[in-house]
């Protein structure tokens, strides 16, 4: 990859002008394609200044997933939601627990995911598998509480209101999700 140097010449070279906006003077260059671009049109990259077209050239190659890559993610994540939700709330960790470690819960998620796809990730993995985490947190909530009324019930019917109800007025176990859904979600969002 050759790199070419993005900075002004010196006023002696004949003027140039944006490749999109024939107006607008520029001595800016994409550093990959080398288009000249105005500031409008040129896109800071952690590897420099590039044009809009090189941008969305390097997404299309970095969100190589697959739509089994992306099924995959809400199962993976969905499953360890569940687990780590159904955990909280067996626990009944106390609600600065729950704050502290939603954070991390969601990062060890996210990484067992990303292991998962081998890091292949799709231009809405992020959303999917933070919907996984929120789905699969309550899932697994919702069984152990369950479970437990059930056996407090004896084998008879749990009524619903009181199930829903367990997880609604539970604020660490909300918490804990959603900061693990979040963590995911921003784990996802980076590029590597
Ligand atoms: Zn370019
Ligand atoms: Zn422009």
């Amino acid at each position: 990859m050759t790199e070419l140097n993005p900075t002004l010449t010196p006023s002696e070279e004949p003027l140039t002008y944006c490749e999109v906006h024939p107006d607008r003077e520029t001595a800016l260059r994409c550093n990959k394609c080398g288009r000249l671009m105005c500031a409008e049109c040129a896109v800071p990259t952690p590897v420099g200044y590039r044009c809009k077209q090189c941008v969305r050239q390097v997404e299309s190659t970095f969100f190589n997933a697959t739509q089994r890559d992306d099924v995959i993610v809400a199962v993976v994540a969905g499953l360890a939601g569940a687990l780590l939700g159904g955990l909280e709330k067996a626990i009944g960790l106390p609600l600065l627990f729950a704050v502290l470690l939603g954070l991390p819960a969601g990062g060890a998620i996210a990484e067992v995911a990303l292991r998962a796809i081998q890091r292949r990730r799709s231009r809405y993995s992020p959303q999917i598998v933070a919907a996984a985490v929120v789905i699969g947190g309550l899932a697994g909530a919702l069984l152990v509480t369950y479970i437990r009324l059930s056996g407090i019930a004896r084998g008879g019917a749990v009524p619903l209101n009181i199930l829903a109800q367990s997880i609604i007025s539970d604020l660490g176990l909300l918490l804990f999700v959603g900061l693990a859904a979040a963590a995911c979600y921003g784990r996802f969002k980076l590029r590597s």
